[in-house]
């Protein structure tokens, strides 16, 4: 009997935790037998995640047009903007909003109601390595770009409607350009002839399920993948400053469980009936591809094939709304930069007023929207929060909470994917879909 697909995905992870931990409590990771086992285990993960990211963006392109071409004109596609768009904002708000109140609650930058001295000391004496500084610098540069408002509003226009389609797709992956491209030439192709329109209608819909193929080829090869990517992250990250902000993650991983495991499955429930049991079922394999990946951008094609085939959501619906969401909706980063900028103010000793705190729930929203689904992305976004706020001395507090980044990125981005499908569901059966049938 061959083991389902998940079950190999979480195998496979299990067994590069398991490993990883071994390296590290024997202290094996400088043997030469090890360190070549980790070189060769990244080699392998970033293999996997080119080979997602090589097909995002034909499929992106392939999906949007054959997707919205058969939607039946402007009308239908204005009524899924909306719902679409509705949904989006609500859970991401939801999400902020349970950040907010467990950051308030729990306190992980104070001890005994004071600033914690031992987290800032840390952050003070953290010393980060030449990869981390280079990190570090990129995003302050862009998070000075896009500090101010007007910045980020412009910002956003203006990677939505980029002078260049290729260098969109090329320069970071500007999902956003290559969506409002692919839109307008679907409702420009509605108005091509009837058999000029359905003959290069079904070009793009037998390409995309070309696409689909070659998703369901390159998760084959997912369990190697995965233990690729998990292995060196199990072995790299951690060291002391783990345990000084054992409360941060704490807080950081109850607000996105709960986020995940209790609001979204109420969402679903409540505004379009979905199970929720059957929903998550159906998305298993793309949530641990999330996690494994830390980039909801490669995640999208296994997004998109769990969302069609196993939750039956069509074609239409999720065409529009995973490319979407994938790069504006991102529930779980969201909740993360509000809890992380407010733990940053609490260890400073900074007093957040109710009015400072609305500030970084509105940032948090507006920011999250223009992080890209890629690992580490929302650091950028903490930068500008951070400024706007007017919290000083936050850079080391941002670096040293960089070093450990990783397994809160993994959780978030999950977290960010299962939004974006719970959205398409929620979609699909307003728009009378037969969603999870049978479940
Ligand atoms: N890694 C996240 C994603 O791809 C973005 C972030 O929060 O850094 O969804």
């Amino acid at each position: 009997m061959k083991l389902a697909a998940h079950w190999q995905i979480l195998i496979s992870l299990s067994l590069a935790v398991l490993l990883g931990l071994l390296i590290k409590t024997m202290g094996l990771q400088d043997s030469a037998l090890f360190s070549w086992v980790i070189e060769i285990s990244s080699l392998i993960g970033k293999l996997f995640m080119n080979l997602l990211k090589m097909i995002i963006v034909p499929l992106v392109i392939s999906s949007v047009i054959a997707g919205i071409a058969s939607l039946h004109g402007v009308k239908g596609f204005g009524r899924l903007l909306g719902k679409t768009a509705g949904f989006y904002a609500t859970s991401s708000f939801l999400a902020i909003i349970l950040g907010l109140t467990l950051v308030n609650l729990i306190q992980p930058g104070l001890s005994d109601g004071q600033p914690n001295a031992v987290v800032k000391e840390a952050f003070e004496s953290y010393e980060p390595d030449a990869a981390a500084q280079a990190k570090i610098e990129g995003a302050k540069a862009a998070g000075d770009e896009q500090s101010g408002s007007y910045a980020q509003l412009s910002g956003f226009f203006l990677r939505m409607i980029p002078p260049n389609i290729f260098s969109a797709a090329t320069n970071n992956l500007q999902m956003l350009g290559l969506i409002f491209f692919s839109l307008c030439f679907a409702l420009a192709m509605t108005r091509l002839e009837k058999e000029k329109m359905t003959t290069l209608r079904d070009v793009f819909i037998s390409f995309n399920d070309v696409m689909i193929v070659m998703t369901n080829y390159i998760m084959k090869l997912a369990p190697i993948g995965v233990f690729g990517l998990l292995l060196p992250v199990v072995v790299q990250t951690g060291g002391e400053l783990f345990l000084s902000l054992g409360k941060y993650f704490i807080t950081v991983l109850l607000a996105l469980g709960l986020h995940m495991f209790l609001v979204m499955p109420l969402l679903i429930r409540l505004l379009a009936g979905v199970n929720p049991f059957a929903h998550f079922r159906a998305m298993r394999t793309a949530l641990m591809t999330a996690f494994s990946t830390a980039s909801s951008s490669a995640t999208l094609p296994v997004t998109m094939r769990c969302i069609q085939d196993k939750a039956g959501v069509s074609k239409g619906t999720a065409s529009f709304t995973l490319p979407l969401g994938a790069t504006v909706n991102m529930d779980g980063t969201a909740l993360y930069e509000c809890v992380a900028v407010i733990f940053v103010a609490q260890v400073m000793g900074i007093e957040m007023t109710f009015a400072a705190q609305f500030m970084v729930v509105a940032a948090a929203l507006l920011t999250s929207v223009g992080v890209a689904g890629i690992p580490s992305a929302s650091l950028v976004a903490i930068f500008v929060i951070l400024k706007n706020s007017g919290i000083p001395n936050a850079e080391t507090a941002v670096v040293a909470l960089l070093s450990v980044d990783r397994i809160l990125d993994m959780s978030r981005t999950a977290v960010n994917v299962w939004g974006d499908s719970c959205a398409a569901v929620v979609v699909a059966k307003s728009e009378g879909e037969n969603v999870l049938p049978n479940r």
